[in-house]
C-alpha cells in the first residue's frame, strides 16, 4: 500500500516527475511548445504565468503528505468493509475498475464545477490564461478540505483493492498530462469521437460563454455524450482561456486561494441563511442565464448554417438555369 498510497495526493507533474521515461516525454513536449508558440504562432510564451504554475505545484507538494496520511488509513478502512472481491488477476477485473474509476471522474469533475464548495479548489486549474503544459501543474491545496478524495471509495467499497483504484487514478492524470495545449489539432475522428483530446479539453478551459461547463472527461469523452455535457471546438469559435471573472495574479499563493475569498464574501454578504448556503454549495454563478445564452447561441448558429446552405443552392440553381 506504500507506493499505491503515494498517488492518493498525486498530480500529473508528480507521477511524470517519478518516471524518467515520461519525464522525457514531457519535457520534448515543452520544448517543442515553447518552440512552436515562439516561431509558428509569434506569440510569446507567457514566462511569468508559466513559473505562477510551478509555484502552485510546489504549494500543493507541501500539502501532500498530510493528504496521503489521511487518505491510506481510510481507503484500507473502507476496503476492509467491501462487499465483493474482485479478483484483480483476472482483466475483465481491470477493465470494470477503469469504466468505474473513469465514470467517476466525470461526475466528481463535474460537481467541482457546479458546487461552489468544490470549485473554490478547483478554480486554481481554470485560472491560467494561456494554455500550455504548465496548466497541469495548477492544482488547488485544498483537495482534502473539499471532499475530490469521495470520488473512488465507492468502487473501494464495492471491492476494487485501493491499489488498483489508485493505478487507474494515475493513468488518468497521465493522460491529463499531454491534453493541455494549442499545438496539437482535432486527432482521428474515431479517437475525437471515444477519447478525451486536446480539442476538447480546450473547450473545457474555455471561458467563451457557449463553452462554459462542458467536457469533463477523464480519459473517455463518452460520459459528456452521454449525460448531454459534450461541445465540440468550433471553428469560429476562438478558445478563450481563464476564468468569467479573469485572473491575471501570478502570485501562487494569490491563485491559490482567490475562489476561497470570494465564496467567504458572497456568503458574508448574504442576508439569509438560504442565500448563504447558495453562496457556500450552490451553482459558482447563474445557471439559468448559462444555459438561455448557450441555447440561443447554438440556435443563432443553426439559423446562420441553414441559410449559407439555401444561399448556396440558389447559387447553384442559377448557375445551372444559365
Ligand atoms: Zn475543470
Ligand atoms: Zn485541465
Amino acid at each position: 500500500m506504500s507506493d499505491a498510497s503515494n498517488i492518493l495526493g498525486d498530480s500529473p507533474y508528480s507521477i511524470v516527475i517519478r518516471n524518467p521515461e515520461l519525464l522525457t516525454a514531457f519535457l520534448l513536449l515543452v520544448f517543442c511548445e515553447i518552440f512552436w508558440r515562439k516561431f509558428v504562432r509569434e506569440e510569446e510564451y507567457g514566462a511569468a504565468e508559466a513559473a505562477a504554475s510551478v509555484g502552485i505545484a510546489i504549494g500543493r507538494a507541501v500539502a501532500k503528505p498530510v493528504m496521503i496520511f489521511v487518505l491510506a488509513g481510510l481507503y484500507v478502512f473502507v476496503y476492509d468493509m467491501r462487499i465483493y472481491t474482485f479478483d484483480m488477476t483476472k482483466w475483465w477485473s481491470w477493465v470494470l475498475v477503469f469504466i468505474g474509476a473513469d465514470f467517476l471522474y466525470y461526475w466528481m469533475h463535474r460537481f467541482k464545477h457546479e458546487i461552489r464548495w468544490m470549485w473554490a479548489d478547483h478554480a486554481v486549474h481554470h485560472s491560467g490564461n494561456r494554455m500550455n503544459v504548465f496548466m497541469n501543474f495548477r492544482l488547488g491545496w485544498t483537495g482534502l478540505l473539499v471532499g475530490t478524495w469521495l470520488m473512488h471509495l465507492p468502487l473501494v467499497l464495492i471491492g476494487f483493492p485501493p491499489s488498483a483504484v489508485i493505478t487507474t487514478y494515475a493513468l488518468s492524470l497521465v493522460w491529463q498530462a499531454w491534453i493541455h495545449t494549442d499545438m496539437i489539432g482535432k486527432l482521428w475522428w474515431p479517437l475525437e469521437y471515444v477519447l478525451n483530446t486536446p480539442s476538447h479539453h480546450r473547450v473545457h478551459h474555455s471561458r467563451n460563454p457557449v463553452y462554459l461547463d462542458k467536457n469533463y472527461a477523464g480519459i473517455l469523452i463518452i460520459w459528456d455524450r452521454m449525460f448531454g455535457t459534450f461541445q465540440e471546438e468550433l471553428e469560429d469559435e476562438p478558445c478563450d482561456y481563464g476564468l468569467v471573472e479573469r485572473l491575471t495574479s501570478v502570485n501562487p499563493i494569490k491563485i491559490a486561494f482567490n475562489e476561497w475569498g470570494n465564496l467567504i464574501r458572497d456568503v458574508h454578504n448574504a442576508k439569509t441563511w438560504k442565500e448563504r448556503f447558495i453562496a457556500a454549495f450552490g451553482y459558482p454563478g447563474d445557471k439559468k442565464a448559462v444555459i438561455e445564452a448557450q441555447t440561443r447561441i447554438l440556435a443563432e448558429r443553426e439559423q446562420a448554417k441553414a441559410k449559407a446552405a439555401e444561399q448556396a443552392q440558389t447559387v447553384r440553381t442559377q448557375a445551372a438555369a444559365e
